[in-house]
């Protein structure tokens, strides 16, 4: 349920809403907008009484909200959520950037080297795993709290904001000691004291979608860390498993204008582990663009064939340069403007 209070309505007549909620046996979440002040009603199971909320004063109506998901349901935000970065990016609404960068930052001079490339392409966000959930337990695990160190030196060195992923509720506290996006990987899409832990922080979350997620089961994780009080979430299509081992996932490009129907936060698409494919990153990047998407991440390495993790599908400088290049006319289709960074070469 969403109480939308009359434009004149008092701060005490808000107050009073949420108390009467409150008695009711919910919870009050009240949602200022550019107009008037909405209160979203969570915690019911079952339809909750209008007539109760109706008749307060400065209530103007009720209205029922289907979705299990509530807070991050368009029924309850009809603007888009716009995320601001500390270097000036924007993301959501009709802002779109480009982030890239390593899967795993491996040293200081390849992750510089990286994030001179981002810098180069127009890339405002740099990516770099330092704590990395791998399928197997032999694999590189990530150089950690070095890694987060390094990766923020070398991104303030060329203006970009940072996005690194933290695989527990300890590595979360250290990635936003450093990092200016938290990420969630899709493995860990569905660990609940992850989602509530990062919703308690003030920092923005990417939220990756699940390797097997439907799109509610992504939206209610999404749930969880607004309704810990952190609105500042990102979500990451990334690909879901198919029968089909052609590609290492399948890129689910309906799901871009699908959730931003559904949600008001933003949705950038990852090409790169979509594929797992080099060949294919760059074509796929285009179509999430086109579709609307508010961003791409993408995987670049200077030398792919010695990654420690993922090189198979990074991207060589060039063509993450040309990428740069050709995303201005695809978030144009999309109906999104891209933003640059200063340092983009012409
Ligand atoms: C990554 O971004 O490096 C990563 C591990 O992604 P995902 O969680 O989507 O597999
Ligand atoms: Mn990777």
């Amino acid at each position: 349920m969403l109480v939308v209070m009359e434009k004149n309505a008092s701060d005490k007549d808000v107050d009073h809403v949420c108390e009467v909620i409150t008695q009711m046996g919910y919870q009050a979440r009240p949602m200022p907008g550019q107009q008037r002040i909405a209160i979203g009603v969570v915690g019911n199971r079952n339809p909750v009484e209008q007539s109760r909320l109706l008749g307060l004063p400065g209530v103007k109506e009720a209205i029922p909200v289907s979705k299990p998901y509530k807070l991050v349901s368009r029924e309850f935000k009809s603007t888009d959520t716009i995320v601001e970065l500390p270097n000036g990016a924007m993301i959501g609404g009709p802002h779109a950037c480009l982030i890239g960068g390593p899967c795993s930052v491996e040293s200081k001079e390849q992750v510089t080297e990286v994030a001179e490339v981002v810098a180069k392409a127009g890339g405002r966000i740099l990516r770099g795993g330092a704590y990395k959930p791998r399928t197997s337990p032999y694999a590189f695990q990530g150089h950690g709290h070095d890694a987060l160190r390094m990766m923020s030196e070398a991104a303030k060195q060329f203006g970009l904001a940072t996005v690194s992923e933290a695989i527990n509720e300890s590595t979360a506290e250290e990635v936003a000691e450093y990092i200016d996006i938290i990420q969630i990987g899709a493995r860990n899409m569905q660990n609940y004291a992850l989602l509530k832990k990062v919703g308690s922080m003030t920092k923005p979350v990417m939220l990756k979608r699940g390797m097997a997620a439907t799109i509610e089961e992504w939206l209610l994780a999404a749930e969880y860390i607004l309704d810990a009080g952190n609105t500042q979430v990102i979500l990451c299509e990334r690909g879901i498993r198919s029968f089909d081992k052609t590609t290492r996932n399948v890129l689910d490009i309906a799901a871009i204008p699908l959730v931003q129907g559904l949600s008001h936060l933003p949705v950038v698409a990852d090409p790169s582990h979509g594929t797992g494919v080099r060949e294919m990153v760059v074509p796929m990047a285009k179509a999430a663009m086109a579709a609307g998407a508010h961003g791409v991440i993408v995987e670049t390495h200077p030398r792919p064939e010695v990654a420690l993790s993922d090189g198979h599908q990074a991207l060589l400088p060039e063509a993450f340069i040309a990428l740069g290049k050709a995303m201005e006319a695809a978030a144009m289709v999309g109906g999104r403007r891209l933003q640059h960074s200063q340092n983009r070469a012409n």
